[in-house]
């Protein structure tokens, strides 16, 4: 058995939904199918997610909503029109939304994850009633119904362990199900929504829950390229990674698939396949476990880069000798609440690498507390960092793969603020200038895929 998603563009209106239907009803293992808000239907468009926060926005600062209101459910009209569905469905949609409106107009947290909620709710209504009108037994089912109970943290939702025992029952359902993505019910029977692009971590979910032998997540796109498409023209799709390696692409600008998405599969070993709604037929690249690394063709999987890093970098003559110093720096972070991503260090020096929204106005203070409890011999900070990572499980057998690097990089003129490998050996992380970032991309590229058309 298997669980499919589909994300926000291959439901945006009633031609994809029809594609998505196809698909389902092509393969009788896909029994358990997730669906995402409309999304985009050409480049300019607003995602349904986003007009439900603007929604929002308006209720809550006490302005008039109408228009807003209507603009959702033109949205839904559009797809129900096309489909040639009762609109009777439109005004359950409409009266849905007053009723929340009215039940939590004076809990601001509650309305925004009830609204946002209802973006895939109500694709996942209609996507059920059109397949069953077309002849094919099929149900909607709720996140309640489906058993996804979650922590009760406002957009920020994670799976509770104890959920999984009743999502397995839902093998035993003879149709087939739709299950809105995104969101799950508290254990006070709230609504409580996932982060954004939080439909695949509920497909992920689901998909540990039954048991799953593939979670199919299906975009828009073929699979995952070896470097961003809007950097490098045409790159390779990666046919196979690990969940390690999707893990380091993600963390450093891989966005297809949520990070988040992987710690329940990865439990239980589930494999995925990203697949393309628009080319069911094409491979797709799949996330599996392990992967057999003796005869790779490539020794890197791919290639990533991530802007919007500061660093906080401290000088100490005998920083070595003193006992604690790393701690007392890093505790001054922690009562800002800011959380750190790297902390390169030398014999008298330490850098800190934190996400720049991290700190953000707070820099002056965090300076002057380091400067006052830690009496440092240097202290500056730098901005516009980017983070290179470049992600392989083929990397610990090779010899060779920081010095191609490293050369690909120095003959386009890119300066090294920081090299770091972790201890797993498959990856190397680079720390350069910003406005070095797509050059840097195309240059590793151009050096482990494209060495023969290679420019550089
Ligand atoms: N609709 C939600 C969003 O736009 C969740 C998703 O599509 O995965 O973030």
């Amino acid at each position: 058995m298997k669980v499919s998603k589909f994300g926000g563009s291959s439901v945006a209106n009633s031609e994809q939904i029809k594609k998505v239907l196809n698909i389902i009803n092509s393969d009788d293992e896909r029994k358990i199918v997730v669906v995402s808000a409309p999304g985009k239907r050409f480049k300019e468009d607003t995602k349904t997610t986003d007009l439900l926060i603007r929604l929002y926005d308006k209720v809550i600062n006490k302005l008039d909503y109408a228009h807003k209101l209507q603009q959702i459910i033109e949205r839904y009209e559009e797809i129900v029109h096309a489909l040639e569905m009762d609109d009777k469905i439109l005004d359950n949609l409409r009266n849905d939304i007053l009723r929340l409106i009215d039940v939590y107009q004076n809990k601001p947290e509650r309305l925004l994850d009830a609204l946002k909620s209802c973006g895939e709710d109500f694709n996942a209504q209609i996507i059920a009633q059109y397949n069953t009108q077309l002849g094919y037994p099929t149900r909607y089912l709720s996140p309640k119904e489906a058993g996804i109970l979650v922590t009760d943290e406002p957009g920020n939702a994670m799976i509770l362990e104890s959920s999984y025992e009743q999502i397995y029952k839902l093998r035993d359902y003879e149709e087939t199900l739709i299950v809105p993505g995104f969101f799950g019910y508290s254990e006070n029977d709230d609504i409580v929504t996932f982060p954004r692009g939080g439909s695949d971590i509920t497909g992920a979910i689901l998909a540990r829950g039954i048991k799953a032998s593939l979670y199919e997540n299906f975009t828009d796109v073929s699979g995952i390229f070896r470097a961003n498409p809007t950097v490098v023209s045409h790159p390779e799709v990666i046919p196979e990674v690990t969940y390690r390696e999707m893990r380091e692409l993600s963390y450093a600008g891989f966005g297809v698939f949520h990070d988040e998405a992987l710690e329940p599969l990865y439990k239980d070993r589930i494999p995925v396949v990203i697949k393309n709604t628009n080319a069911p037929d094409d491979k797709g690249t799949f996330i599996l476990s392990e992967r057999d690394t003796s005869n790779l063709s490539h020794i890197i999987s791919g290639v990533s880069c991530d802007k919007g890093f500061t660093t906080i970098n401290i000088k100490k003559y005998l920083m070595n000798r003193e006992v604690g110093f790393t701690r007392k720096v890093l505790s001054i972070l922690e009562e800002e609440n800011i959380s750190i991503e790297h902390i390169p260090s030398g014999i008298d020096n330490l850098s800190i690498i934190i996400r720049s929204n991290q700190i953000e106005g707070k820099e002056k203070r965090v300076l002057n507390k380091i400067r006052e409890q830690i009496k440092v011999d240097e202290l500056t900070i730098e901005y516009d960092l980017a983070i290179l990572m470049i992600v392989g499980e083929g990397m610990n057998k090779a010899i060779g793969t920081a010095s191609g690097a490293t050369s690909a990089l120095s003959r386009n003129n890119i300066n090294l603020n920081m090299i770091n490998q972790g201890s797993s050996e498959i990856s190397m992380m680079f720390g350069i200038n910003e406005q070095y970032s797509d050059i840097a991309v195309q240059a590793i590229y151009n050096e482990y895929f494209a060495k023969e058309t290679a420019q550089l």
